[in-house]
């Protein structure tokens, strides 16, 4: 084992600085053999180990006494397949790279979420999504993995072989192993129109089902307060189908091209480019928030419940709900996993006194069906999880098989898990 490998543990935090630690030790691997000897160094000393990416989930998912492992080190791209389409990459490579280098190869992910800050494995190891009805979440793309199980051997799972594992494995948190290597199937490389405008909440409900119809991606942010659209920044440029200032939409709708396609003319709130540039937008770190996905035929209703929440409870919140359709996946605890949903995203400020507020708009989740976002908070319990997940119990006989004594574990995962 590499003598400095292991370095006494440092204080870590996430992004939103809600979690922290000190572990025993910390490891940054960059070699496949850093990371099977950091494992049996855990075995010897009988410590637990958990895996960060670039640290942007908001709930206990990293913390844990025993060896901390950061893959900052661990990012490049291994190999590309410009036939299939397919890369394999490390896992701590960032969304934004990956999606950049596809581009000079003619490819690019089938979609991205709202930042691209995050690592490739983080992302798919809690399910993180963008928008469209048509276009499942990160674990989808993802089509084999490498990773570093609990008695330091090498484990190579694909969706080819391993069906009810690679199922299982898709969205797990870190639960299985360490991750070396992800395979991805990507497309060939396009550019985004963008289309952004601010309409009627009201306007938004009509036309919702023909504007999921005839765009690649739609999606929207209802504005509550006439301050929300200052405090996500949004754009106050976009064309307006009202005149309000308050219970509006900020509407977008994103349609692709082939890259090879000349710009076309664009009118007032649209803009042109690749999908790596289109994708990615910025945010600040002063917000606390959860996130649920509800089956797709009850979005109207919970968005509807949220709405009358925040109107008569609470009406100076001021930041946004991103509203946001995803397609079904087949891993099992996707909060897409075999039903199309909608993923409704609320927040409020960084501060204690936001909790009891995300507690109401927790039990509005509860009574439709809401799944959480494994990389935001969320108030999940063993009770609901069998309720919400068909394929929980199985889930929880194949971690437990590949990781019998849980050294992939933490206290909040094994609240959920065990
Ligand atoms: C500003 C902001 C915007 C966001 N936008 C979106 C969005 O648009 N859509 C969306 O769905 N989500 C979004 N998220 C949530 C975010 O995508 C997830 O929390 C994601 O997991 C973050 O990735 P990460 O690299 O920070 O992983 P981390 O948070 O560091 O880790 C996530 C999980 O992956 C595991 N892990 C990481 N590396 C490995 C490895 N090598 N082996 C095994 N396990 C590993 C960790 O143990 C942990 O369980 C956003 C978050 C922020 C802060």
């Amino acid at each position: 084992m590499r003598d400095d490998l292991l370095q006494p543990g440092r204080l870590w935090w996430n992004w939103f600085g809600e979690q922290y630690f000190v572990p025993r030790y910390v490891a940054k691997p960059r070699t496949e053999e850093d990371v099977q000897d950091i494992v049996r160094a855990a075995r010897r000393m009988d410590l637990p180990i958990r895996a960060s990416g670039a640290g942007h989930s908001n709930p206990a998912v990293v913390p844990t006494p025993g060896i901390h492992v950061d893959f900052d080190d661990f990012r490049d791209v291994i190999s590309v397949d410009p036939d299939l389409l397919r890369v394999v990459v490390r896992p701590g490579i960032r969304v934004g790279d990956l999606s950049r280098f596809l581009r000079t190869r003619g490819m690019s992910l089938n979609n991205q979420g709202d930042i691209d800050t995050q690592t490739i494995a983080g992302a798919i190891m809690t399910a993180t999504h963008g928008a469209g009805i048509t276009l499942p979440c990160f674990s989808a793309q993802m089509i084999a993995a490498r990773m570093v199980i609990a008695d330091g051997s090498i484990l190579d799972l694909s969706a080819e072989t391993d069906g009810e594992l690679f199922k299982a494995f898709r969205t797990s948190l870190g639960m299985f192993g360490l991750i070396v290597s992800i395979t991805l199937q990507a497309v060939p490389s396009y550019n985004i129109r963008k289309t952004s405008w601010n309409a009627d909440t009201e306007d938004c409900l009509t036309s919702l089902h023909d504007l999921l119809r005839d765009n690649r991606t739609f999606w929207f942010f209802w504005l509550p307060h006439k301050d929300s659209a200052d405090l996500f920044e949004l754009p106050a440029t976009v064309p307006s189908r009202t005149t309000r200032d308050n219970d509006i939409c900020h509407m977008r709708a994103y349609n692709a091209v082939p890259a090879s396609t000349p710009a076309p003319a664009l009118n007032a709130g649209e803009v042109f480019d690749h999908s790596s540039v289109i994708y990615p937008n910025v945010y600040m770190p002063n917000f606390r928030e959860v996130e649920y996905a509800v089956p797709f035929a009850r979005f109207e209703e919970t968005f509807d419940a949220l709405r009358q929440l925040f109107r008569s409870t609470y009406p100076e919140a001021l930041f946004p709900i991103e509203c946001r359709p995803v397609k079904a996946d087949d891993s099992y605890l996707s909060a897409y996993s075999e039903r199309d949903g909608y993923a409704l995203s609320v927040s409020g400020p960084l501060e204690e006194s936001t909790w009891p507020m995300l507690r109401d708009v927790d039990a509005i989740f509860d009574r439709y069906d809401g799944r959480p976002h494994w990389g935001k908070h969320h108030f999940m319990s063993q009770a609901r999880m069998e309720k919400l997940f068909p394929r929980y119990d199985t889930f929880k006989a194949l971690r437990r098989e590949i990781d019998p004594d849980g050294i992939f574990l933490n206290d909040h995962l094994r609240a959920l898990f065990v």
